[in-house]
């Protein structure tokens, strides 16, 4: 808007009569505005080119070209097509003109006589609204600026992610390697000097065995939780009871030693990765047997039914335990444990859960309450709906 330094919006009242272009100009003149006459079509485009204003009063009938044609020059050029029109033309205009006047572009429009109130008060709402116009138009360009940045940021966030999960697993991929020769070496020194050393030396090595060992176990959680995001899973039709049999197999001396009762339904087959699957199964069973209940056996029971929007739903369900309603999210994050060392685990394996449901475009959650057991569920796409899709 070209106001002047006073903040007075600046007119161009054009009409080629000249004692209605004069009384007007007073009007507006007093009402606060800045003016500048034109006699006819030329001089108004000209003023417009000249003084950049806010807004032009048109009358239609001009002496060279008419009002509604310098109005179409004006709105046709993006330089000039901001400018409001307000046309002023003579009682007797008849209503297809006065369309066409206002189809042309013109903003507002006013009947000859024209009361100088509804003039200052018809000029005053153009201005008001064109000022309203102007910062939604600044709000929509400084959230599209937003938007910009915002993908922008996304791309560097997304990049740094990636950068960081490739260097967790070329890291850990890298520290393996000492770390089992020292596992090794201590292994062999007890072996082949072990007699040489007194009883509390010998448990010094155990300690630093265990360490070893633990270490070991938390870089390949680390290592199979980042190796997940490097490799998207090959989905196929996979038959979740082959992958839950092979959890079992794995599980089989702590579900003995745990005298636990594993129990299950028949399970659907489902798009998926067989191993990565049977990963999910043996974390959640274990932590069913690891979180059970001091003094009562565990029994854990698998189940799967058909969601209504045609998912699988998966359930392994516990008499452990629970889980207080405050940390049912959190327990899902890396590293998130709520358990010191008595019960061994590094706070890896339902973050991995988690990474894998969420590979095969299911969701994973728990439902549980302190001293209640925990029921764990996710969902995955059923095998049939999936090769239907092909
Ligand atoms: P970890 O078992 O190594 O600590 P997880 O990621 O498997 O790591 O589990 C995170 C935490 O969630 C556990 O430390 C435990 O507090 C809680 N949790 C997991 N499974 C169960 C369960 N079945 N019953 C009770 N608490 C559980």
């Amino acid at each position: 808007m070209n106001q002047t330094q006073t903040g007075a919006a600046v007119l161009i009242n054009v009409d080629d009569h000249e004692a209605t272009r004069y009384v007007r100009k007073r009007v507006l003149e007093k009402a606060g505005f800045q003016v500048h006459d034109a006699e006819n079509g030329t001089a108004a485009l000209r003023l417009v080119d000249e003084k950049r204003p806010d807004l032009v009063l048109m009358d239609v009938h001009l002496p060279d070209i008419d009002g509604i044609e310098v109005t179409r020059r004006l709105k046709s050029h993006p330089r000039t097509a901001a400018v409001l029109v307000l046309q002023i033309s003579a009682s007797a205009i008849t209503a297809p003109q006065a369309t066409a006047a206002l189809n042309t572009g013109a903003d507002g429009y006013l009947v000859e006589p024209v009361d100088p109130d509804v003039l200052v008060a018809t000029v005053r709402s153009l201005l008001r609204l064109r000022a309203v116009e102007r910062a939604l138009n600044n709000v929509n360009q400084e959230l599209a600026d937003k938007n910009v940045e915002l993908t922008r940021v996304n791309q560097a966030l997304r990049r740094s992610n990636e950068d960081l999960e490739r260097f967790a697993y070329i890291g850990s991929h890298d520290l393996q390697e000492p770390l089992r020769n020292i596992t090794t070496h201590i292994q062999l020194l007890d072996r082949l000097s072990g007699d040489r050393f007194s009883e509390s030396e010998r448990q010094l090595f155990a300690v630093i065995e265990n360490g070893a060992l633990r270490m070991s176990t938390l870089i390949s959680d680390v290592l199979a939780y980042s190796g997940i995001a490097q490799q998207q899973p090959s989905l196929q039709p996979t038959s979740l009871d082959d992958s839950l049999a092979l959890a079992l197999q794995d599980l089989s001396e702590s579900v003995a030693a745990a005298d636990a009762n594993v129990t299950f339904e028949p399970l659907p087959s489902v798009m998926g990765d067989a191993a990565q699957l049977g990963r999910v199964f043996q974390n959640l069973i274990a932590n069913s047997i690891k979180y059970a209940t001091p003094g009562v056996p565990p029994c854990v029971h698998i189940s799967a039914e058909r969601e209504s929007g045609g998912d699988v739903l998966v359930r392994v369900k516990d008499n452990g335990i629970g889980i207080g309603a405050e940390h049912l999210e959190k327990i899902f994050e890396p590293f998130k444990r709520l358990h010191g060392r008595d019960i061994p685990g590094n706070g890896i394996g339902l973050a991995l859960c988690r990474r894998i449901i969420e590979s095969h475009g299911g969701r994973i959650w728990v439902d549980s309450r302190e001293g209640e057991g925990s029921t764990f569920l996710f969902t995955l796409r059923p095998a049939a709906q999936a090769v239907s899709h092909r």
